[in-house]
């Protein structure tokens, strides 16, 4: 081929990046139910946190709502991949709905955990995002008052907490693998008797996610996430660039978004994705920066990810 005269862009992929087995199984989950079901086929909260995953569904006759009082009784709902609080399941039930939970497994381990703490007596101290619905699924898991937020170290240094039960800790499943350690040392240091899990709750996804962009951030100029301002996993790959050394870092949700103009004379970039973000939006970020650069690829992986999550008994069934 003719030689380009466009100017050399190095690009680090980070390896791996994108879908996780959680957010894939969430939206094989909706889109079975529209194929058995037909539409529509409502959705509690987003599916997974990215705009163009809903809209894609939504072309297919889904329908995402907020509450379960949006959901008529004669529709199959799904619960997102981020989980729900036990409250939601049991109306559902109650309103004889048929309904089908998304929530990640890896998320259901963390619910699971949660309750088994509680039937031993112990008090839970959950490290994570205030508001973030996964931390609103799991708190809901247990009566209230049960389960105490920690968001930073600081909360752990301080935050009151019973002194009359046994605690234990669990997190989200989204969080900073650097800044989690940092929250678990400091209960750890005040509390020194607290149970942790067997198991970190920071899921394989989310830690492949992070230790990749920290595998590139150094050799970038600048560090593009493909992802969604509501997705946590997503943000955290921001930060994760910035302090392992990459000058800068943005989101993206779509490649218009991105201006090609930004990496003249930069010589190599990185491009991640969050784990709700699906590859074609990678192509996408490519196909802007192809407009303006002759596009160098390197994909740089740090782990091989095989982990694979079955579909709900109910969808696996023959139709
Ligand atoms: Fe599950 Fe982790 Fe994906 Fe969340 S990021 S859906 S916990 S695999």
């Amino acid at each position: 081929p003719p030689r380009s005269d466009k100017p050399r862009l190095h690009v680090l992929l980070a390896g791996p990046r994108g879908f996780c087995a959680g957010v894939d199984r969430a939206i094989k989950i909706v889109e079975e139910a529209l194929r058995r079901y037909g539409a529509p086929v409502y959705v509690r909260h987003e599916i997974v946190h990215n705009r163009f995953v809903v809209q894609s569904l939504e072309r297919q006759g889904a329908i995402f709502v907020e509450e379960l009082d949006e959901v008529p009784d004669d529709a199959p709902v799904v619960f997102s991949a981020h989980g729900v609080p036990k409250s939601v399941p049991a109306e559902a039930s109650r309103r004889k709905l048929f309904y089908l939970d998304a929530t990640c497994p890896l998320v259901s381990k963390v619910h699971r955990e949660a309750e088994q703490h509680f039937t031993r007596g112990r008090h839970i101290l959950l490290i994570g995002h205030a508001g973030h619905p996964e931390v609103v699924g799991t708190m809901g898991q247990l009566p209230d008052g049960m389960v105490t937020l920690i968001e930073d170290e600081e909360q752990a240094r301080t935050a009151p907490v019973p002194t009359d039960r046994p605690l234990a800790f669990i997190t989200q499943t989204t969080l900073s693998v650097d800044d989690t350690s940092g929250i678990v040392a400091a209960l750890k240091a005040r509390f020194p008797q607290i149970h942790a899990p067997a198991k970190e709750d920071i899921c394989y996804a989310t830690t492949n996610r992070q230790a990749a962009v920290k595998a590139i951030a150094p050799r970038a100029a600048l560090m593009v996430v493909v992802g969604a301002p509501n997705s946590s996993n997503s943000l955290r790959l921001v930060e994760v660039a910035e302090r392992a050394g990459c000058p800068r870092a943005l989101m993206v949700q779509r490649g218009r978004e991105l201006d090609p103009a930004m990496a003249e004379g930069l010589g190599t970039i990185g491009i991640t994705a969050g784990a709700s973000a699906p590859e074609v939006l990678v192509e996408e970020v490519l196909a802007r920066l192809r407009e303006r650069f002759e596009l160098e690829i390197e994909e740089v992986v740090v782990a091989e990810e095989t982990v694979t999550f079955k579909l709900p008994a109910a969808l696996q069934a023959a139709t």
